[in-house]
């Protein structure tokens, strides 16, 4: 079966152009893997149910309240893949969630899970996206093999666990798994000191476990600088909890920023032959797409975050080419400085902390990452595969599937956005339907509107789909 697999979370918005390059398509035969899980009535405990207080009780009867991160490489090609872990460690609090402890709301393109050796209970369940699985989407990875790094975290077991990590593909089929015991007395587990790198607290949302921890990191900041990193991050966070639906919710949120020099001024730009020595390494032309802005040394990222606790990490890069992306449940990645900032950081946001799938495509050739026999994991897309799973509950009586576009948007809506009344506008961005052309894709995915901060920069709002499913991912955190 020939697939593509590529960007399922990381979008590059590409600032009024659409990126013109061609998806290489890929030949992946997916390997299925039996997955033992135990039925909820083998666990010991239905945690999802548990109100608040008995939840906490259950989360100290297994975990100590410190965070174990867990670091991996992920490496293959585009037909085969395999996980190593690389080390572990233990880190600072626990900042994550301490109830909905064994499932994760979103499948996503990996899961890790913490399990009980004797039971094989769950104990704990986070699911993410890699950046290793959007490359083998890409034509190198028909013919090299590469190894990606990436940090988990879970909650510091008490007594040994078995750890699991799974990555899926596009079929949501299981294509690599790695099974380790965990023995939390172990002295190689390293524990990692305060790096005592200058850090702001920018919002206050409550303690670490009541509220969605996010840190800001500095990259491409000279020491010079961290004045304006600070400002920069604070713009950041008025750009986030500015915008709905956080704004209503801001105090869900706890914004950290943490300030440490990179040697050179702003991140590298292979394409015009500069590479800077920065603190993350990050660069330009990922994947040889020219905007595409990313860091793959994300051992350096939580290294310079350290013990401060977070559940979200933004890397801010201290440039002002446009830039960006988002990957789910890993690391949102962000120019500082170009006009369109605020709206690219919520849309990349969008995609790290809520998981929503990009509403743009490109055209009718354009390949996807999302095949007809599968319904997507995002919520704001839908193949029709399983659309009573999405938002056929929010259609207005009598929308037809698919649902026409009005003639306003058969014009490029992008160039006439700011001419368009409140009524036009509020039209295109909050009538739900089923509109064909989404997740890169002009045929066969489908969005839920007709323009959303999902698909465009000039639109101001998340449409009404993805507000409910960042609000459902807000209070999931939050034990709602
Ligand atoms: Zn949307």
């Amino acid at each position: 079966m020939i697939l593509l697999f590529a960007a399922l979370s990381v979008t590059v918005l590409a600032g009024g152009k659409q990126q013109t390059e061609t998806r290489p398509s890929v030949a992946v035969a997916p390997r299925p893997m039996a997955e033992k899980r135990p039925s909820a009535a083998e666990a010991t405990q239905s945690e999802a149910e548990a109100p608040q207080q008995e939840a906490e009780v259950l989360f100290s009867r297994h975990f100590t309240g410190a965070t174990l991160r867990l670091d991996y490489v992920f490496c293959g090609d585009a037909g085969h893949q395999a996980i190593y872990l690389q080390g572990m460690s233990r880190t600072g609090v626990w900042a994550g969630r301490r109830h909905n402890l064994s499932r994760a709301l979103l499948r996503g393109n990996g899961l890790v899970r913490v399990k009980d050796p004797a039971s094989g209970a769950v104990l704990y369940e986070n699911s993410f996206s890699t950046l290793f699985q959007e490359w083998q989407g890409y034509e190198e990875a028909r013919h090299v093999q590469k190894a990606f790094e990436n940090c988990l975290q879970v909650p510091f077991p008490r007594d040994t666990v078995d750890i699991e990590v799974l990555l899926s593909d596009a079929h949501a089929k299981v294509t690599a798994r790695l099974e380790h015991r965990v023995v939390p007395q172990d002295i190689l587990i390293r524990q990692v000191q305060d790096n005592l790198h200058h850090r702001h607290t920018l919002k206050e949302g409550g303690p670490v476990e009541k509220t969605i921890d996010i840190v800001i990191l500095s990259e491409g900041y000279t020491a010079a600088q961290e004045e304006k990193f600070f400002a920069d991050a604070a713009r950041a966070r008025d750009a986030l909890l500015g915008h709905e639906p956080f704004a209503s919710r801001s105090d869900a949120f706890s914004i950290r920023a943490v300030f440490a020099p990179s040697q050179a001024d702003g991140p590298s730009i292979p394409h015009l032959g500069k590479w800077n020595n920065t603190l993350t390494d990050s660069h330009f032309d990922t994947f040889y797409s020219e905007r595409y802005l990313t860091t793959s040394a994300l051992q350096k990222v939580w290294d310079a975050v350290g013990t401060v606790p977070f559940e979200h990490i933004i890397v801010l890069v201290n440039t002002p080419v446009y830039g960006g992306g988002g990957i789910y449940n890993s690391v949102t990645i962000m120019g500082s400085d170009h006009p369109t900032f605020p709206q690219v950081l919520v849309h990349e946001f969008g995609h790290a902390f809520g998981g929503l799938g990009d509403e743009y495509f490109y055209g009718e050739q354009a390949e996807t990452p999302y095949p007809a026999d599968t319904e997507p994991w995002e919520p704001n897309l839908t193949t029709l595969k399983d659309f009573a799973s999405k938002w056929q509950d929010m259609l207005p009586p009598g929308t037809p599937v698919p649902t026409p576009t009005d003639e306003l948007e058969k014009q490029d809506v992008r160039k006439i956005w700011d001419t368009l009344s409140a009524d036009e506008k509020a039209l295109l961005n909050h009538r739900v339907g089923v509109y064909e052309g989404a997740g890169y894709q002009a045929k066969g995915v489908y969005r839920p509107v007709q323009e959303c901060r999902m698909k465009i920069n000039e639109c101001e709002e998340f449409c009404p789909v993805c507000t409910r499913a960042l609000v459902r991912m807000i209070d999931y955190y939050c034990g709602e």
